[in-house]
């Protein structure tokens, strides 16, 4: 079956890409190739699409701004469901609604030219509403699940909204990492004025400045309850540790850098982590970022 010929006679009106590159779409900038991407523009496009490739059985999963997630060095034969052109955003008093596609800083505009503050924790971090809120994103002072309202989702091919109860947030977790699409999120600010908003920002900014750089997926793994995952690696004496191109960065050892190396350079330093940390500690990593072949099983 010539997947991209019947993606494109069947939607015409969303954009497809063939031979789609993972490391030329996510942050660690590593991973082969999937046969196809698909970027629906709406919520009606996303479950139509979403509803197809569930009735044919056809493996996909779902990429948002790719901040946070790995893909195999193999190539994948399914389709990447991207959110990028889902791009609504429109609020009514604090109430603000965002499309999957909308990046944080575009939230974050938007949401301080109608004078709604609140959710200035995310300035800076890498994210897609989508992304964010499947992952809930954000850092101590807030995160998405003290914005969320209710999400409008796609669950096995149809259109339905999750109330906050529904999304079963916990640390880095919700049930959309389970294969249930965010089309679009409702998500509850303050009333503010721009000039303190743009001071927030600016605040949360500068505190991220000494975050390190270079090709990463931010933190690699979940802290443990009252502990910081960074300083037990860095306990360990991890720092600068090596497979490949991915080492352990000396500035902050939860982050994993990237320079030039495959998938599998990545995924060996993390096995390696786990191996050492327990070893040393007792203390069982539990990994924050996604491989992301894994969506093949969604159930959406
Ligand atoms: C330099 C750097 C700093 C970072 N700092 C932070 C930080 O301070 N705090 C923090 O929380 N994170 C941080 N991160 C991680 C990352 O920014 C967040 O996890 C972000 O929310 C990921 O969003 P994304 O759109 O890139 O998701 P992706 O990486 O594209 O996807 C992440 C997961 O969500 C799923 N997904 C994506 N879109 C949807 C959708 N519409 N519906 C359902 N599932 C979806 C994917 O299948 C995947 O499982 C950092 C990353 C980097 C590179």
């Amino acid at each position: 079956m010539d997947i991209f010929a019947v993606f494109s006679a069947r939607f015409p009106y969303a954009l497809t890409e063939k031979n789609f590159s993972f490391s030329a779409h996510t942050t660690i900038g590593c991973g082969g190739r999937a046969a196809l991407a698909v970027s629906p523009r709406n919520t009606e496009e996303c479950a139509e699409i979403l509803c197809f490739l569930r009735q044919r059985g056809i493996p996909h999963l779902f990429l948002g701004a790719g901040a946070n997630s790995i893909a195999d060095d193999e190539s994948y034969d399914g389709v990447v469901v991207r959110f990028a052109k889902m791009k609504a955003l429109f609020c009514d008093g604090t109430l603000v609604y965002a499309g999957a596609g909308v990046g944080g800083a575009e939230l974050l505009k938007f949401a301080k030219e109608n004078g709604v503050g609140g959710f200035e924790p995310l300035a800076g971090i890498p994210t897609s509403v989508g992304g964010g809120t499947a992952m809930n994103a954000g850092i101590r002072d807030g995160h998405f699940c003290d914005w969320v309202e209710r999400v409008v989702a796609v669950d096995q091919g149809k259109i339905r909204t999750l109330s906050f109860k529904e999304c079963g947030y916990s640390e880095k977790n919700s049930v959309f990492l389970s294969g249930i699409a965010v089309a679009g999120v409702y998500l509850r600010g303050i009333e503010s004025f721009a000039e303190e908003i743009e001071t927030r920002v600016c605040y949360y900014r500068t505190r991220r400045a000494n975050l390190p750089k270079g090709r990463s997926m931010g933190c690699t793994f979940v802290n443990p309850v009252g502990q910081s995952a960074g300083e037990i690696i860095d306990r360990c004496g991890l720092k600068n540790l090596r497979v490949g191109g991915a080492f352990v960065s000396p500035e902050h050892a939860n982050f994993i850098i990237n320079e030039g190396g495959t998938s599998s350079d990545v995924k060996k330093l993390i096995e390696e982590i786990k191996i050492r940390v327990k070893a040393r500690t007792g203390i069982v990593l539990r990994e924050e970022i996604r491989r992301i072949t894994e969506g093949s099983k969604n159930r959406s």
